[in-house]
């Protein structure tokens, strides 16, 4: 595909629409391929580890990863489901929609999934450490939940401060 990559507008908390639910991909299309493309521009560009459609004001079920030293191992999930899990582990959290803002939260330390490639084939990842947490976050983010939800209400309205100073 030659058309030039766009940046994608990263909704911010508490934007209403990152509480929205994504409906699943029912075919990976030139624009959906697209999308994922913009998607990793975006992440990229703004130094992420990842990042989901809702985030973008897409409520598609498509999510974005590189966890790689060197960003340059790109992931793309489409209808991403974890079918098994193990383990927990704590580890700190940050988002693109919660710029400004990083706190502990709880997740299972080991993951796989399942889901569509780019090219419409089925796939499955088994993931741990940073890239299992990653996923679990961005797959929170396809069901309308963000990290921030786990935390206390103080903790929260610490982040939403935190996101508005930085929105300035
Ligand atoms: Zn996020």
């Amino acid at each position: 595909m030659n058309t030039p990559k766009k940046e994608l507008r990263i909704l911010r908390y508490p934007d209403p629409r990152l509480k929205e639910v994504a409906r699943e991909v029912a075919e990976i299309d030139d624009e959906v391929r697209l999308l994922a493309e913009n998607m990793l521009h975006t992440m990229y560009l703004a130094k992420g580890i990842g990042l989901a459609a809702t985030q973008v004001g897409e409520p598609r079920r498509i999510i974005v990863s590189d966890v790689s030293k060197d960003r340059n191992n790109p992931i793309c999930i489409i209808n991403p489901k974890i079918i098994a899990r193990d383990g927990e582990r704590q580890s700190e959290e940050g988002c693109l929609s919660v710029p400004g803002y990083r706190d502990k939260v709880k997740r299972s330390e080991r993951v796989t999934v399942s889901g569509i490639d780019l090219s419409g084939a089925g796939i499955e990842i088994e993931a741990d450490g940073l890239l299992a947490a990653c996923i679990q976050h961005e797959i929170d983010h396809l069901d309308g939940r963000l990290f921030v939800d786990y935390l206390s209400k103080l903790r929260q309205e610490r982040a939403r401060e935190r996101v508005r100073k930085a929105s300035r």
